[in-house]
């Protein structure tokens, strides 16, 4: 399974400036027959009849392996997948200063803003994940979060944190179901879809390619996928990676591995974006708790599981937020999700709904 390295977070900072360049990848020993594709492209190659096809957009990487017969109908998979990447992009990145998510960040503090469908649709999703976690998932999370640079290992001081910690708040997203809009309670108050856009790009694009007649198929972008059908008659098998691997040994084998169909499966870690804070020898890293503005800690990987990207994204962060025993009963509560925590000392626990691996002995 592809391994899901380094650029992760969707919208980072990077996304500015990115035109999707291209991986070549020889994950499979086969990289000469990659295409080497032009800008805005996949890099794609084929194997026993599947195939598999890379790029960068959203600030991350996102991945497509998909069969069917007709080469043609593969092409228009993977160039519409790409396109709903880029177009989620730029409607939904906050660097981006035409996207609807920039105008908002802009104005709703000033007067009401009418919302597109899609952008109703994000944030009334994360107004419930808030709800029924009890605000761990919060998207107002970025009027303290973007003060984190984790490249240039800045994070807010304490006076930021004291200063902003009050716009850190779903509730100051007053929303008016009647004119679908949005009302910020307060002037500091920025609002970032990073922890819930790449499950919705990858529903998205799987349902695109459910309509050009596609049954096998998965879609990553980052840690967020969505599995369609099986692997033609065997499980797809989807990979927890170790959380504590070094960089270096990025392809090592994963610690767990997921047999999957029809599933949307998100993982979260801290070990994507992160840096280690000199003086307090603390892992810094892009997950916050928004009650203390700070990287969340007690876990190090959260694995959820459900139907659909725009459940399992928001909810892997929110675990992660909550820890293991509000994680779990917050997941055991809800039904069709799942989910596989690792703690930080290592140890798996794993939702009412999955048959944990036998021990080895
Ligand atoms: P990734 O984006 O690396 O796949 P996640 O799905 O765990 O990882 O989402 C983390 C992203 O979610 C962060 O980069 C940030 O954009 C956003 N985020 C961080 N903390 C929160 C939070 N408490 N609530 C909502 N979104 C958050
Ligand atoms: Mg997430």
């Amino acid at each position: 399974m592809f391994q899901n390295v380094f650029f992760k977070s969707i919208f980072s900072r990077l996304a500015k400036a990115s035109a999707a360049t291209v991986f070549i990848l020889s994950l499979f020993g086969f990289a000469s027959q990659s295409q080497a594709a032009r800008d805005n492209s996949f890099a794609s190659w084929q194997h026993e009849g599947w195939t598999y096809a890379q790029a960068e957009t959203m600030g991350t990487r996102i991945a497509v392996t998909l069969w069917h017969e007709d080469d043609a109908v593969v092409q228009q998979g993977i160039d519409a997948v790409l396109n709903e990447m880029q177009r989620i992009n730029q409607h939904f990145s906050p660097w981006i200063e035409s996207s609807e998510l920039a105008q908002l960040n802009a104005t709703a503090a000033k007067a009401p803003v009418v919302l597109s469908e899609e952008m109703w649709l994000l944030i009334s999703k994360s107004m419930w994940v808030s709800q029924v976690s009890q605000g761990a998932f919060d998207i107002t999370f970025a009027s303290v979060g973007w003060h984190y640079d984790y490249r240039k290992e800045q994070q807010p001081s304490e006076e930021d944190l004291k200063r902003l910690l009050p716009a850190v708040n779903y509730r100051g997203l007053l929303l008016d179901k009647q004119t679908k809009s949005l009302k910020y309670a307060h002037p500091d108050i920025r609002v970032d879809l990073g922890g819930i856009a790449k499950g919705y790009a990858v529903d998205n694009s799987i349902t695109l390619l459910q309509q050009l007649g596609i049954k096998h198929a998965m879609v990553s972008a980052g840690g967020d996928s969505r599995v369609l059908g099986d692997k033609r008659g065997r499980p797809w098998l989807v990979g927890i990676k170790n959380p504590r691997a070094q960089a270096e040994e990025k392809n090592t084998e994963p610690v767990i591995y997921l047999p999957l169909e029809d599933t949307a499966v998100s993982t979260s870690g801290d070990y994507e974006r992160y840096f280690i804070d000199k003086s307090s020898g603390k892992r810094v890293h892009h997950i916050i708790n928004p009650k203390t503005g700070e990287s969340a800690s007690g876990v190090i990987s959260v694995t959820v599981l459900a139907d659909k990207g725009l459940d399992a994204d928001p909810l892997s962060t929110t675990v992660f937020v909550l820890g293991v025993e509000k994680g779990l009963n917050l997941v055991n509560g809800l039904q069709g999700v799942d989910c596989i925590i690792i703690d930080a000392s290592g140890k798996v626990h794993y939702s009412t709904g999955l048959t944990p691996p036998e021990p080895e002995k």
